[in-house]
């Protein structure tokens, strides 16, 4: 588990201000849910914190260490995507060990954390299939399962549900309070889905054309919304 501190992020892209001075903290162990429009800048916020890209100024500490220039791999953080690819010719259980055999995990050890990650996201009868004996949200599973095992400081998801359809997003929901519930650990989710950001989060964090607009729990976010596109966006589920 891990404290994530944002100060004065800024993030350009050629003449372009993508991201304009970005400053919180999520706690230790805070599901913090990343909201606002498309284009806003969820992503590419993602990617500075993950060490998938550079920020162009600001600082980002972990537990109080500034990460500015440590690379993805020694960060300690796991990514979820919105497309994931399993590999075909692996197993269930090979896929979510593969990351750990890589960096040259024993393979006892490997088998136990995948059968851990595989419990807490009930996919375990299905550790020996093939990725294409599985239904979507199975594999969506398998995917946050990679992320599992290696044990993260903190997980990052971007719009990890985006395209599974509604009543899987519903299931997927489930799952990944549980993953919060059993796990504990800080959690980093993006999604412009309101409901998932109401329903999970501790705290959320709204933002818009670069910017935060609004920070607090789902609750005083809904209650007493900062200004109109706070209170728009919240307040509108599609
Ligand atoms: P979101 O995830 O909130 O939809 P993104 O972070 O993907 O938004 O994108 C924010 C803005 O940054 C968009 O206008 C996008 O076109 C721009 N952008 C993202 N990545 C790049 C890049 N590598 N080069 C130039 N512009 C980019
Ligand atoms: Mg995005």
């Amino acid at each position: 588990m891990a404290k994530l501190e944002l100060h004065d992020i800024r993030k350009t892209f050629g003449e372009v201000d993508v991201l304009k001075g970005i400053s919180l903290t999520v706690e230790d162990g805070e599901f913090a849910a990343f909201v606002g429009p498309s284009g806003c800048g969820k992503s590419t916020l993602l990617r500075l914190i993950c060490g998938l890209d550079e920020i162009t100024s600001g600082q980002m500490a972990i537990d109080g260490e500034i990460v500015n220039d440590v690379p993805a791999s020694r960060r300690g953080l796991a990514m979820v995507f919105q497309s994931y690819a399993l590999y075909p010719h692996m197993t269930v259980a090979d896929n979510m060990g593969y990351a750990l055999r890589l960096a040259g995990t024993p393979k006892p050890e490997i088998r136990q954390r995948v059968e851990n990650a595989a419990r807490i996201l009930r996919i375990d009868p299905y550790l020996d299939r093939k990725p294409r004996q599985l239904s979507g949200g199975q594999r969506q599973r398998v995917a946050i399962g990679r992320a599992i095992v290696r044990e993260p400081r903190i997980f990052l998801f971007d719009e990890p549900l985006s395209n599974l359809d509604a009543a899987l997003r519903v299931d997927m929901r489930i799952e990944i309070a549980r993953m919060k519930e059993r796990l504990g650990t800080t959690m980093v989710y993006v999604t412009h889905d309101q409901i998932e950001a109401m329903t999970l989060a501790d705290k959320i964090v709204v933002m818009n054309a670069g910017r935060v607009e609004q920070v607090g729990s789902p609750l005083e976010l809904y209650n007493r919304p900062a200004n109109r596109f706070v209170a728009g966006f919240i307040g509108s589920p599609r």
